[in-house]
């Protein structure tokens, strides 16, 4: 009996792994522009973390995480909680008062696997820590859209607002009572959603709930005026440094932590699993948490794998070269010689490749085109008593002889001159 992976866990195989490089390198270019600084958290957590953060009445809590409930720790969900526990755990406010973070890596969710949604995924998730100012939202969702353009991928930008503990019970009563005349049209979920979390009913999937919440009452006029001004400044900062994007305000987003801002990158390329990144703003967690009094905060996260998926399907394939150059090495003692220049190439810092086979030279060649080698020396044992290989350019197909008295060291230095030509 072969062992396989466990449903919704996934191998990223070699030839996919070039995407994944793509995306994790474009992220650290772009953090790097904005002032961001990684930080790696574990894996584990204890599991009043996420109840606390996310909230007990989430899909996340009630029903999709992986506890080990004996020990009372949980594989982490996201990635925010465990952020804001390692910053009040180290005090880095007090280092630096606003505090710019990204950190990449797996997280755990016990939902149904389909295309774009498993059970371990891998987010790249950032924040930026103390600064209440509406310019900051403005500033994170232009890293996104940077972020999203610089891969080639055309993503669109949903934008809403929360409000506050001033204005969101006013308004979740109002939205209760709306629901409540309306409890025969909502699916199971929304009717027990009306009483436990009924922001979430705005963006049920359901056709049917879909339909019945379109004259619901809007937040977006609900809000109080300190929400309502800094929503305002937020869209007149994005629309100065030119980020495009659309209100909706249906969109509420699937933890409770969330405060004013809210935004999603979304896709109809992906079939239900419509967003690529999603987060907001959460002004009262950091003190809920147990840190500092009044520490606001915001950030988001991409889920790697609809990246990957994106650039797939929107046909971005970068092709990696496995080789700067290639040794086909015929005869033992050929291969003799060719291994330490091999060695002493890679010492240069050039990609430097052979076999030990012993094959034929069509079968090396054939190697070489395999690892996109820009170069192929073929050194045959005949070749090396003359003291002169072979130096083919593989992009050209010109050859040229180039000898082979010096020792390796001189050697290695001719042939990356040869191919920096
Ligand atoms: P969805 O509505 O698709 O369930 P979410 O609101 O649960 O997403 P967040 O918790 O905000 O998602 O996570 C941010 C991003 O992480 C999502 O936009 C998505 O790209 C990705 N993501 C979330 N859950 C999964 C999953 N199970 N598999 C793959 N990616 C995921
Ligand atoms: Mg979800």
């Amino acid at each position: 009996m072969k062992i396989k992976a466990i449903n919704g866990f996934k191998d990223i195989l070699p030839d996919e792994v070039a995407n994944w490089q793509r995306i994790e390198n474009t992220a650290r270019d772009i953090f790097r522009r904005f002032g961001m600084q990684e930080i790696r958290l574990p894996i584990l957590e204890k599991t009043e973390l996420f109840a606390r953060s996310i909230g007990e009445a989430t899909d996340i809590v009630e029903k999709e995480m992986y506890t080990f409930v004996d020990k009372g720790i949980t594989m982490r969900p996201e990635a925010t909680a465990s952020l804001l526990r390692a910053y009040i755990e180290h005090g880095l406010h007090v280092k630096q008062p606003v505090q710019r973070l990204f950190t990449i890596g797996p997280m755990f969710r016990h939902e149904r696997p389909q295309k774009g949604r498993q059970r371990q995924f891998h987010q790249i998730d950032t924040e930026i820590i103390g600064a209440p100012e509406p310019q900051i939202d403005a500033e994170l969702m232009a890293l996104g859209q940077m972020f999203l353009h610089e891969l080639g991928l055309s993503v669109s930008l949903e934008v809403n607002s929360l409000g506050c503990p001033e204005c969101r019970p006013d308004f979740r009563n109002r939205l209760v009572a709306y629901l409540d005349e309306r409890q025969d049209g909502l699916c199971e979920d929304c009717k027990r959603r009306t009483r436990t979390n009924p922001l979430r009913v705005l963006d049920c999937k359901k056709r049917n709930c879909k339909q019945l919440v379109q004259d619901a009452p809007s937040i977006l006029e609900h809000l109080c005026s300190a929400c309502d001004t800094h929503f305002t400044a937020v869209q007149q900062q994005l629309d100065s440094l030119g980020v495009t994007y659309r209100l909706n305000k249906f969109m509420v987003r699937g933890l409770d932590y969330y405060t004013r801002t809210t935004f999603e990158f979304i896709t109809t390329d992906l079939g239900a699993q419509a967003a690529v990144a999603a987060g907001g703003r959460y002004d009262g967690l950091i003190e809920q948490l147990g840190g500092p009094r009044n520490m606001p905060g915001i950030g988001f996260a991409m889920g790697m794998e609809r990246l990957a998926l994106l650039m797939e399907q929107q046909e971005s394939h970068p092709t990696i070269a496995q080789a700067d150059i290639y040794i086909a090495a015929l005869g033992t003692e050929a291969i003799s010689f060719s291994a330490p220049l091999v060695h002493q190439l890679r010492i240069q810092g050039k990609q430097a490749a052979m076999d030990y086979s012993n094959r034929s030279l069509k079968a090396q060649m054939k190697q070489a085109g395999r690892l996109n080698a820009r170069f192929t020396l073929i050194i045959g044992d005949q070749e090396l008593s003359e003291q002169e290989g072979v130096l083919r350019n593989m992009d050209n197909k010109e050859q040229a002889p180039f000898p082979l008295q010096e020792p390796v060291e001189i050697l290695a230095r001719q042939l990356e001159k040869q191919m920096a030509i």
